[in-house]
């Protein structure tokens, strides 16, 4: 049994025709890599035919008991403004948690506009998701995103669940260096796998250090994920195993963690 936490409904890598389809390739993904449950990430750029956001997100995934999803607020067109959206979403349970995407847009994570949503998630216990590190041949967009003004939110709320995803590629021992003291900061492994990861990062072995000490320290506070359908879960999956770890705490990277973490209901 294992749970993939990050994944996206997109045409990206020219897998699928539109985003029905992509969706239908991904549920063929969950079976081929005995995943029993995901959590889906919409866009925040919304209306693309390439990348679900969150309404068509919602569609796609109907009433399915072990597909969910996150919220993610568009803080560059609509600052504050949409808390009462996902405050009536927590509620209802339709998402799991807030991702966002400093880098992909140009704001700071300790950015004014940011901070009800941050009161809102520990007001109901749920995660912050935080996308880090280089986008694919852009490294300008790190600057927005350094793991430094995550550990200043962390901070300032204490109770808040932060999680760290991509490890701040390729600088990921920076990022272990900045957050290793703050205990409400978690990690989600997303493209970690990824050749051009791994690569700029200094090598596969490097990569499996950071993650190995990272689950020595915090091993209820690591979890699976893959950023598919960019990156492939397989390699994911096979990079947690290749870190030998003890069977109850690969469980818990594989499962147990994003269970209670999240809030999922199985
Ligand atoms: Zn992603």
């Amino acid at each position: 049994m294992i749970i993939d936490s990050h994944i996206h409904i997109s045409t990206y890598s020219d897998n699928a025709k539109n985003l029905k389809e992509a969706f239908i390739l991904f549920l063929e993904e969950m079976k081929k890599n005995n995943l029993s449950a995901a959590i889906i990430i919409p866009d925040n750029v919304e209306g693309s035919d390439k990348i679900a956001d969150l309404a068509k997100a919602i569609e796609l995934i109907g009433d399915s008991k072990n597909l969910f999803l996150l919220g993610s607020p568009q803080i560059i067109q609509r600052g504050s403004s949409e808390i009462k959206k996902y405050q009536k979403l927590l509620e209802e349970g339709r998402v799991k948690g807030i991702k966002f995407f400093p880098g992909h847009d140009p704001y700071y994570p300790n950015d004014e506009r940011c901070l009800p949503y941050y009161e809102l998630c520990e007001k109901f216990d749920v995660p912050v998701l935080f996308h880090t590190g280089e986008n694919s041949g852009d490294c300008e967009c790190a600057k927005w995103n350094d793991p430094r003004y995550i550990v200043e939110v962390a901070k300032k709320y204490p109770k808040l669940k932060v999680i760290i995803t991509h490890y701040f590629w390729p600088k990921m021992e920076y990022c272990y260096e900045t957050t290793k003291e703050i205990s409400n900061i978690y990690f989600e492994i997303a493209a970690m796998a990824d050749a051009e990861v791994i690569e700029k990062s200094g090598g596969i072995e490097k990569v499996r250090e950071v993650l190995r000490k990272t689950i020595i320290e915090r091993p209820d506070k690591v979890m699976l994920g893959s950023d598919w359908p960019m990156c492939k879960i397989e390699e994911h999956v096979e990079l947690v195993k290749s870190l030998k770890l003890a069977r109850d705490v690969e469980g818990k990277i594989f499962r147990d963690n994003a269970i209670k973490i999240y809030k999922l209901s199985l």
